[in-house]
């Protein structure tokens, strides 16, 4: 490793060793043409926005851009804007007690500025970690112009200090993030006489506080987040502030499965080694993330405020919960997800969706609607129906087979060498020997079925029967 030289404690030591200011929008720049010419990921775990929201965001850093994201909630934009910071440089120098980070070459706030006449090339300097270069705040109808701009200190006024010294003024979260990234998720939200002050902040460098003019030339990436809609809505947000953002960034889902399952896999909650080994097969991940994928589409869900992807996290969670249930309280060593959990994923969807008018009765309807759909698609990327009819040939007359999330696998095993062909079918998913990943593929097999219309399907004290067609 490199040996680092002593950071320069002082004004005098700083411009000695050559430090020149550059403004934040300068030295993201810098950084990202660096990034790039390393061919480093620059936002490490986000999936599925290589050739769409990344390029974009690229380009914005590059041309010097304040930036809006445009999307539906769950769609990682809060995750974008936070790993921003990855381009700034590690550590910049600042005024030592300087409240709005001023670098010590070219100072702004009136308290450096006379501080540094006074006191010349003996000020001492920090150095700010990029971490703390970055401030966001979500809107909402409560924020004042104190919280996010400033406001004028009454105790200082009652020193008898002119009122539009600078001096006199209680910075608010923005000047706070000077040479920084300020982030103010769900703009539209914010009230009009706000969003004049922020564009006069960020386009004249001066405010109005209290009446009085204060001028505050920070050097801020702006970035904002918004829901489509509102941000189309005539109103919502003032055409100059608009006209400020150069560059939209429009966010969207996973557009495919493998992506969905992909983010499922990276971001779901993981405990410690307590609890059986937890096995999910790809099937019923994917039947999951198609679950959310339908959700997506459905007339019946509201789209306007979107089907997060922090469903399919949820979801993959409680089906691999139940299964971890099931695998102590049979006492069972290894836990698989299978049909049978899917109905529990009720309690982590209904908390998340919003559904088209008020008709709450409807929404149990809706999701096992979706789930079915799920595992239709699912299953007829596995099977060919036709192939499998020798299986169904078996369920004639009284013959039937229970499952339920709570029964063994050792029961399925037995099942599944009863019915000819069904061992052989599970096959197709399941490349273990393991009674718990049997018991999950025969289900599959035996719902799939179900949802092609070649077995019916009871629900019957908490178990599930299928029978032959009559
Ligand atoms: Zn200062």
């Amino acid at each position: 490793m490199a040996k680092r030289a002593r950071r320069p404690g002082t004004i005098g030591e700083l411009r000695a060793s050559g430090y020149q200011p550059v403004s934040i929008k300068e030295e993201m720049r810098r950084n990202l043409l660096a990034a790039l010419r390393r061919r480093e990921p620059i936002f490490p775990g986000i999936i599925g926005y290589e050739d769409t929201v990344i390029p974009q965001v690229e380009n914005a850093i590059l041309s010097g851009q304040d930036i809006i994201f445009l999307g539906e909630r769950g769609q990682a934009k809060s995750r974008i804007m936070r790993q921003m910071v990855r381009l700034l440089d590690e550590v910049v120098p600042v005024i030592r007690g300087c409240e709005i980070n001023d670098d010590p070459l070219a100072p702004i706030c009136r308290a450096c500025r006379d501080r540094v006449a006074a006191e010349g090339d003996t000020v001492p300097v920090d150095w700010l970690p990029r971490e703390e270069r970055y401030g966001e705040k979500l809107a909402t109808p409560d924020i004042s112009i104190a919280d996010l701009i400033g406001d004028v200190d009454p105790i200082k006024v009652a020193e008898g200090r002119y009122l539009s010294d600078e001096l006199a003024i209680h910075y608010g979260l923005i000047p706070r993030t000077n040479r920084g990234i300020f982030c103010i998720n769900e703009l539209p939200d914010l009230a009009e006489r706000l969003q004049v002050g922020l564009f006069n902040l960020m386009e004249e460098r001066d405010v109005q506080i209290r009446g009085y003019r204060i001028r505050l030339p920070l050097d801020i990436l702006l970035v904002a987040s918004a829901n489509p809609e509102d941000y189309t809505n005539r109103g919502r947000i003032i055409t100059p502030l608009k006209d400020r953002f150069g560059a939209q960034a429009r966010t969207h889902y996973p557009t495919s499965i493998e992506d969905e399952v992909r983010i499922m896999e990276m971001e779901h909650r993981r405990f410690g080694q307590e609890g059986p080994e937890v096995f999910t097969p790809p099937y019923m991940k994917e039947i999951i993330a198609e679950f959310t994928h339908q959700a997506r589409k459905s007339p019946d869900i509201n789209q306007r405020s979107g089907v997060s992807v922090r469903i399919s996290i949820a979801n993959y969670e409680t089906i691999m919960s139940n299964a971890v249930r099931r695998a102590v309280t049979l006492g069972e060593p290894l836990a698989v997800p299978r049909i049978t959990d899917l109905p529990h994923i009720y309690a982590s969807t209904a908390s998340k969706i919003e559904l088209e008018g008020f008709e709450d009765a409807r929404e149990g309807k809706i999701i096992s609607d979706l789930l079915r759909k799920a595992v239709t698609l699912v299953f007829n990327r596995y099977y060919r129906v036709a192939e499998l009819e020798p299986l169904v040939a078996q369920f004639t007359g009284n013959f039937s087979v229970e499952v339920s999330d709570m029964m063994p696998a050792s029961s399925y095993v037995r099942n599944a060498k009863e019915i000819a062909g069904l061992l052989d079918a599970t096959k197709v998913v399941a490349d273990s020997e393991r009674p718990e990943v049997l018991a999950s593929a025969a289900e599959f097999v035996l719902e799939g079925l179900h949802v092609n219309k070649r077995l019916n399907k009871t629900r019957q004290d908490g178990q599930t029967i299928y029978r032959g067609q009559p």
